[in-house]
């Protein structure tokens, strides 16, 4: 079963589907980690900047910062999300599960998520 599944009930709830998910593609249009990479991608991308040639991938997912496993907080809260190209989404996926937490991050340069080493 992958996470995708077994959270199904999650991303079906109208709060993700009708408010915070469309909310945050309005304020985030573009990947933020090809923005980093100086890449301006509106989901018509590859990760590397060229043209998205499978059109299942001309999209934007749009990511927890903090895996939410499973918690409805951390799911509906707006301030844990990213927009992401389906590539990078990928990436960040498989980077985070080799791992077992994510890399991202805050303002003020320490790790968010709470299973970060630095937080534990
Ligand atoms: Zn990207």
């Amino acid at each position: 079963m992958t996470a995708r599944s077994e959270y199904h009930h999650l991303y079906n709830l109208s709060a993700w589907r009708r408010r915070l998910r469309p909310e945050h593609l309005a304020r985030e249009p573009l990947c933020r980690a090809c923005l980093r990479r100086g890449i301006v991608n509106d989901g018509t991308l590859t990760a590397s900047g060229t043209r998205q040639q499978n059109p299942k991938r001309c999209r934007l997912v749009v990511d927890h910062v903090i895996p939410h496993r499973g918690d409805q907080a951390l799911f509906l809260d707006p301030g844990n999300l990213q927009t992401l190209c389906p590539d990078d989404h990928d990436q960040n996926k498989q980077r985070l599960e080799a791992r077992g937490y994510s890399q991202e991050r805050g303002a003020d340069g320490w790790p968010v998520d709470p299973q970060h080493p630095a937080n534990r």
